[in-house]
């Protein structure tokens, strides 16, 4: 098969392809470090790997041909910089850990590799995971591949989605079948969202933290970006799973999700949540929601409307508890132990000089929004309250879940940014989290499947939210928004053709 041809496929179409040999993990490989040297203008990788990927895919090639294939075995994918790779730099996106190559290999990555998959390389993302744009990594802004022009010369240059934006862009620019992202407040839904791919963040527990660097503990969850919901359920098996090193990952079976998805919703009664339809939301997401309920309607799904009443206090609640929790996370880098030191007179100039030069400056604006909530006298005030207002955000879900058994919301407020738009304005840009974090807050599975292409040509993307580890639901009416959206396009300008 010609090389820009199986950059095209899907993974359950290469793994079917690697299964009757028409051909190797090898050629698999090599397709996609073509793609992605082609699509080196996007930024979307911050370390290419490829001849780790090349004796991955040999390996690959060879557990085959002993009969011994894995449920992933060959597939190339790339991995969010935020995950510890043995041997491998790891660098959060952070000037700090520039240089950090870690000792050890996280759960996930460990999980998928044991899978059989291979690694292209380390993806670019916002500095800890904080942002929605993928504009505040050390290595500089990712682009979207949706961007209007020609490649590298686009009209206009806009942002991915953030923060797992590298992640996102290379899975859309065919250079990767899938990737890995994070998810603590919309990292993985949002930039899949604005990419046109699918993005799917799981129960919190449900894969394990052990070995990503930490932004918010109660909230980060590792999940699956890939083309097809299919694919995301290939990935989330070998990426989910109990983990004794991490006390939060929840000892429950993982269910065969991909072997489970059957696209049938029959009867399923598909909730519409009303405080979703917020102040100035563009006339065209709104129409593409509707168009979301009537496609689920058609295929036999019930929709009702429900109300999450709380839902106006998420993101305030958010950028209480996230900032806090990083604040503490973050503490850990202070020259001593952990990547960059810049040496000064003392101790207490050595953690400045340090921290100062490592540190970009949204993750200085959390760290002191965090120190301030948790300090004495504005704790009870700010941190207690944001946490009371969490659990009723989960009550919300709870009676919500009570009248129907997934959600249908949009993935994010607009179309694709450009580069620089907001990046003057913290709060416009946490505003693009507004239809994610809620159910980040309550520790909810959610998924973004591509629905429609806006006006501008760019991907706009539906939300299915779901109930505590039901990923089964949730991405079965995934696959019923996926076949009647038709979504077939791939970015315009992409260097593969
Ligand atoms: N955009 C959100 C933030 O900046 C969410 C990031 C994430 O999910 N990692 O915190």
């Amino acid at each position: 098969m010609a090389a820009p041809a199986l950059t095209r496929l899907t993974i359950a179409e290469a793994l079917d392809g690697l299964a009757t040999g028409a051909f190797s993990a090898v050629e698999l490989a090599e397709a996609h470090l073509a793609a992605l040297a082609a699509a080196r203008p996007l930024n979307a990788m911050i370390t290419e790997t490829a001849d780790t990927a090349r004796a991955m895919a040999a390996a690959s090639d060879a557990r085959r041909a002993a009969g011994d294939a894995r449920r992933l075995d060959g597939i190339p994918i790339a991995i969010k910089d935020l995950f510890c790779t043995e041997g491998v730099r790891t660098t959060a996106g952070s000037q700090i850990l520039a240089d950090y190559v870690p000792p050890y290999q996280s759960t996930v990555t460990a999980k998928l590799f044991d899978a059989g998959a291979v690694m292209l390389g380390k993806a670019n993302l916002d500095e800890f995971a904080m942002g929605s744009s993928n504009e505040t990594s050390f290595t500089g802004p990712v682009v979207n591949p949706w961007s209007p022009g020609p490649f590298g010369a686009w009209t206009r240059r806009l942002v991915p989605g953030g923060s797992s934006g590298g992640s996102a862009a290379v899975v859309a620019a065919r250079a990767a079948m899938g990737a890995t992202g994070t998810d603590t407040g919309g990292s993985i839904r949002q930039p899949a969202g604005l990419c046109g791919i699918v993005g799917l963040k799981p129960t919190y527990g449900r894969c394990s933290r052990w070995g990503i660097v930490a932004f918010a503990s109660s909230l980060d969850q590792a999940g699956p970006m890939a083309r097809t919901v299919r694919d995301t359920a290939l990935m989330l098996e070998a990426m989910a799973g109990f983990d004794p090193k991490d006390s939060t990952s929840v000892d429950r079976p993982v269910p065969e999700y991909a072997a489970g998805l059957t696209g049938d919703v029959r009867g399923l009664r598909v909730g519409i949540p009303k405080e979703y339809r917020v102040d100035g939301m563009p006339a065209e997401i709104e129409a593409v929601w509707a168009r979301g309920v009537a496609w689920l309607r058609d295929q036999g799904a019930e929709p009702l409307e429900v109300s999450l009443p709380h839902t106006r206090y998420a993101l305030p609640a958010y950028y209480i508890v996230a900032p806090a929790e990083a604040s503490s996370n973050l503490a850990r880098y202070d020259g001593v132990r952990f990547g960059l030191r810049v040496a000064d007179d003392g101790l207490q100039a050595l953690y400045e000089a340090t921290r100062g030069a490592g540190f970009g400056a949204e993750v200085r604006r959390r760290i002191m929004i965090g120190t301030y909530v948790l300090s004495a006298g504005y704790y009870d005030a700010y941190y207690l309250q944001a946490q009371k207002v969490r659990k009723r955000i989960a009550w919300d879900f709870e009676a919500a879940f009570e009248r129907c058994d997934v959600l249908l919301a949009p993935t994010a407020p607009s179309t694709a940014f450009a580069i620089g738009d907001k990046s003057d304005d913290p709060i416009a840009m946490y505003l693009n989290d507004v239809f994610t974090v809620p159910a980040s807050l309550a520790g909810l599975p959610g998924i973004s499947v591509p629905a429609a292409l806006a006006e501008d040509g760019l991907p706009l993307g539906l939300q299915l939210i779901g109930r505590p580890f039901d990923e089964p639901t949730v991405l079965n009416a995934g696959a019923a928004l996926e076949t009647a959206a038709e979504f077939s396009w791939a970015p315009p300008a992409l260097a593969v053709s």
